[in-house]
């Protein structure tokens, strides 16, 4: 059997897979078993953040492998020590628990917003507010806490405890912001939701509220995080400082970690024995966290905006494109068509791109080089125009 055959065997179909096997590849560049050239806008979703086999990355990665691979919690190890001081200098966060992915990054978000709040006032203070056409995770909890309903049809019960507020409505947020409330928490862009970023204004808004009645500020970077919208963090972009910060995909350049950044006001809620996890903070996965983290500076940041800036006048140009949404290197794109269409088409022709709801979704390696940029664009303006 071939890979695809015996794909369809024995994989469980969660996944609606492009039609396509995936083999090798350089930088954001990639190509399929039969040596065809795919230029990638999607980077593994937001994952390989400095392109498919970064030289530096893999160093640290295969240094740290020669030393030792895991431990467990019990004992100290210096690349979580490091990477931890790394992520607090990048966003003014002061302590980071370590879990291996976004849902999980998540529910240690939500368990230690609820946590601060129970050991302060006590029990039904548990109210999590989060947004409509919200995405944080597929646990029960996240899913549950993932403000849109076609996630909440088949696996109920549920973990109680959320509603949704529809976003940018500064209203209705009041209105929500009861007494049994603990946290808001939201992306600053919704990435699976369609690419809609959130007003200035409503963050705002949400930074009053929870600074008047004490409600935690929980931000889910697991998307928007590690410089993917030209901030190290997205919430940089709102000059807002939120008390719980998760984040995830691109942290570790394709190896799989999750984090959960507390801020000044929760940074000792996380107690001893609170919470746990055997593989987070692993040191392959922070080593290679390590050297993804440390080059996400100022000057990487201006280049991210500068081809933000280049994506966008490029694509504002073409015919059919309706609208673009998104910051930075996170950007939606509104056709006249059918997006899943369009990225069929665009795979056809050797560009990968990604959807969300009715957009096109680029999520590009951070690190994309000119050369690949205007390789994939050209593809992408004649299917759009097509
Ligand atoms: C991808 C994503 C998640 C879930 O991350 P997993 O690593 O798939 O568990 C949560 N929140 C947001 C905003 C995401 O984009």
């Amino acid at each position: 059997m071939n890979t695809k055959e015996l794909d369809n065997e024995y994989i469980a179909h969660t996944y609606g897979r492009f039609d396509v096997v995936l083999k090798n590849g350089k930088g954001s560049t990639l190509y399929d078993e039969n040596g065809k050239k795919y230029i990638d806008f999607g980077s593994g979703i937001g994952v390989t953040a400095f392109g498919i086999g970064d030289e530096e990355w893999k160093n640290a990665v295969e240094e740290q492998l020669d030393k030792l691979q895991h431990v467990s919690n019990l004992y100290y190890t210096a690349p979580c020590a490091e990477l931890a001081k790394l992520l607090c200098k990048k966003s003014g966060m002061k302590k980071v628990f370590f879990a291996n992915s976004g849902a999980e990054a998540n529910e240690g978000a939500i368990k230690f917003a609820r946590k601060y709040s129970f050991d302060k006032y006590g029990e039904r203070r548990s109210t999590i507010i989060s947004l409509e056409n919200s995405f944080h995770g597929r646990t029960i909890t996240t899913l549950a806490a993932t403000g849109q309903d076609s996630f909440h049809t088949v696996f109920g019960p549920f973990t109680p405890g959320f509603k949704y507020c529809p976003a940018n409505d500064i209203d209705t947020l009041n209105k929500m912001a009861t007494d049994d409330v603990c946290a808001i928490m939201f992306e600053c862009v919704q990435g699976e939701g369609g690419i809609n970023n959130l007003d200035y204004a409503f963050v705002k808004a949400i930074e009053k509220i929870c600074n008047d009645k004490d409600i935690l500020m929980v931000v889910d970077e697991v998307q928007t995080g590690n410089g993917r919208t030209g901030k190290y963090f997205a919430y940089q972009n709102f000059d807002v400082t939120p008390d719980i910060v998760s984040t995830a995909k691109g942290m570790a350049g394709g190896l799989p970690m999750g984090a959960v950044l507390f801020g000044e006001k929760v940074k000792d809620t996380a107690t001893a024995g609170s919470h746990g996890s055997t593989f987070g903070g692993n040191p392959i996965c922070a080593a290679g966290a390590c050297s993804i983290v440390s080059r996400i500076d100022d000057a990487f940041l201006k280049e991210v905006n500068r081809k933000s800036e280049y994506i966008k006048s490029y694509l504002s140009k073409v015919k059919g494109v309706k609208s673009i949404s998104g910051m930075g290197l996170m950007l939606g794109i509104e056709t006249d068509k059918d997006a899943k269409d369009a990225a069929n088409e665009c795979l056809k022709k050797g560009l990968l791109v990604l959807t969300a709801k009715n957009k096109i979704r680029l999520l590009p390696a951070l690190n994309i080089s000119q050369a690949e940029l205007d390789e994939g664009l050209k593809i992408l303006k004649e299917v759009i125009e097509k």
